[in-house]
């Protein structure tokens, strides 16, 4: 079976070097860099995404292509209906990053609950003197409310109450009750409970069309008053104007902010002019063992696939997904 490999963003050597040695690989950047034009979609059997999209009509001239792996797992940069249409498997690797997005989370929870950005100028810029204003908060104690109760959300629960004693409610409608309490989370039936009940909020749905503002003025303004939001799931899933309001005039104290509606944001955006927000870019899940394990996991999902691999089956021990089981319906009905 053929094996054209294309990826348009670096990933880690590792996996690189994997795919390397087990088919033709074609690259979107640096000395050897190829451009992803028409040429090169007809010859591809495999393409491997990571935050850059994959429209339909790209999807739609690849006409070898057989697999479609996500580095990560958040598939909204990807034109999943498109590939299910042709018979495409499109894959993420749901394991690779929890771990590093969740640490993530309490690294930016910490730092706007510690005034960290703050304090580090203030040690730099000669004001150690003015030491006093910085007055942190602990985490212990505090309420949690974690929003979509997946495998991330699931991970930062466990360590809000685990790492730091804090009471975890969650909202996530899909996940049965009796499962969210049995893993130690208050489950609550609508945002509306949740909101008004945390000190922390922290975000972890997909962006869909659904979950688009699924945190906007009314629900921003339900939150408790001093309360802080973390926000690693996508930017669109929190209304950006909305927040830099509950910034400014209350009820939040703060806000980690890992995603934004625009990446790179404008250098205008106005989020930048609220001392009480901090904000990554998008770097929740760059750490070294989550971009190794992604790059491994996507590289191996590839090969298995290209290899004749039930896509719905992962070989054992593997750490892939399909995200659209019914791309078989279109191989039944003849797609390509
Ligand atoms: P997951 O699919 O395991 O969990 C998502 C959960 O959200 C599911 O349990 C689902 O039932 C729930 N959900 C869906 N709609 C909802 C709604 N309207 N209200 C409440 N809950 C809802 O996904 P995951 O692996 O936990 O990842 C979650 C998201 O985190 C990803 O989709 C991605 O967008 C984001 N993410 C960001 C980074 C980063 O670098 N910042 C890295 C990885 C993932």
């Amino acid at each position: 079976m053929a094996r054209r490999v294309h990826l348009e963003q670096p990933i880690h050597e590792e996996a690189l070097a994997l795919l390397r040695e087990n088919a033709e690989v074609s690259v979107g950047f640096g000395p050897e860099a190829r451009e992803l034009d028409d040429a090169l979609l007809r010859e591809v059997n495999a393409l491997l995404v990571r935050t850059n999209p994959l429209r339909a009509e790209e999807i739609e001239k690849a006409s070898r292509l057989q697999v479609i792996a996500r580095h990560g797992v958040g598939v909204d940069n990807v034109a999943v209906e498109a590939a299910t249409q042709r018979g495409i498997p499109v894959l993420i690797t749901p394991r690779a990053n929890l771990r590093s997005v969740a640490e993530h989370v309490f690294a930016l929870a910490l730092a706007v609950s510690s005034d960290l950005v703050r304090a580090d100028r203030y040690v730099r810029e000669d004001r150690f003197a003015e030491r006093d204003s910085l007055m942190g908060r602990e985490l212990f104690g505090e309420t949690l409310g974690v929003i979509g109760l997946g495998r991330i959300g699931e991970q930062v629960a466990s360590m809000g109450a685990a790492g730091f004693g804090m009471r975890v409610l969650g909202y996530d409608p899909f996940v049965d009750e009796r499962a969210v309490r049995a893993k130690g989370i208050e489950p609550v039936s609508s945002l509306d409970e949740l909101l008004p009940a945390c000190d922390f909020v922290s975000v972890h749905v997909p962006l869909t069309e659904e979950t688009w503002g699924l945190l906007g003025a009314r629900e921003l303004g339900l939150m408790r008053p001093g309360s802080v939001l973390v926000q690693t799931a996508r930017g669109g899933v929190v209304d950006e104007g909305a927040l830099v309001e509950a910034l400014r005039d209350g009820p939040l104290a703060g806000a980690g902010i890992d995603v934004f509606g625009e990446e790179p944001p404008p250098a205008d955006h106005p989020l930048f002019s609220v001392e009480n927000a901090v904000l990554s870019p998008h770097t929740a899940a760059s750490t070294q063992q989550a971009m190794r394990s992604m790059g491994l996991d996507a590289a191996r999902g590839i090969l298995d696939i290209l290899g004749g691999a039930d896509a719905l089956s992962p070989p054992p021990g593997r750490l892939w997904q399909i995200v659209n089981p019914s791309f078989v319906d279109a191989g039944e009905r003849g797609g390509s």
